[in-house]
């Protein structure tokens, strides 16, 4: 059994001045269209473009799923919703929530690789480095954090606290 800590990880007020720095860091990089990972990447890409604001920015929304031993992302990775997308001759700015072993965004690089685009960069909002197996570093980075399980802004625990404009941890308990 896990249950929510009692005190946020990373506050709402935390998030949203980091947010600044790094919409400001994103602008400069100057992308055309921002790629979010669903659903975790929601709020997070939401929050980053609306900073942005660029007339020309586009949006666009993929699915990443990884067949494994449940908690554990394998290599095994399913990618939706890069057949609507059109990255050629564009700078792409993929946004997903978290970075972990890395095998999901090594992945979605790798399938964009090949779809013709100028250039192509990564942002998360967390990143995870002790957990790396894949060999990724995200360019843009909102938290480094330690190897635990967190939920909120965006970010799920079976389906739950999603909503929530923290980040917490998951802690474990007798039930
Ligand atoms: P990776 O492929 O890098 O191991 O895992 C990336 C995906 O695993 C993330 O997009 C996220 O969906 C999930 N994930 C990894 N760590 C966490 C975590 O601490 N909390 C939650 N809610 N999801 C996580
Ligand atoms: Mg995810």
């Amino acid at each position: 059994m896990y249950r929510k800590s009692d005190k946020p990880l990373i506050t709402a007020q935390a998030i949203n001045e980091r947010l600044e720095s790094l919409a400001k860091d994103i602008a400069a990089f100057g992308c055309d269209i921002v790629i979010t990972v669903l659903s975790g990447g929601f709020l997070f890409s939401a929050d980053i473009s609306k900073r942005i604001a660029s007339p020309k920015l586009q949006l666009a929304f993929i699915r990443a799923s990884s067949y494994g031993n449940g908690t554990e992302s394998s290599g095994n990775l399913k990618i939706t919703g890069l057949e609507n997308i059109d990255i050629r001759g564009k700078k792409v700015l993929v946004i997903d929530d978290i970075l972990d072993t890395g095998n999901t965004m090594f992945g979605i690089k790798k399938a964009l690789s090949g779809m013709g685009a100028e250039e192509i960069r990564t942002c998360v909002l967390l990143d995870k480095p002790a957990r790396r197996t894949a060999d990724i570093t995200a360019d843009f980075v909102g938290f480094e954090i330690e190897n635990k399980f967190v939920v909120g802004y965006g970010l799920d625990y079976a389906g739950d606290y999603r909503t929530y404009p923290e980040i917490w941890t998951m802690e474990e308990s007798d039930g």
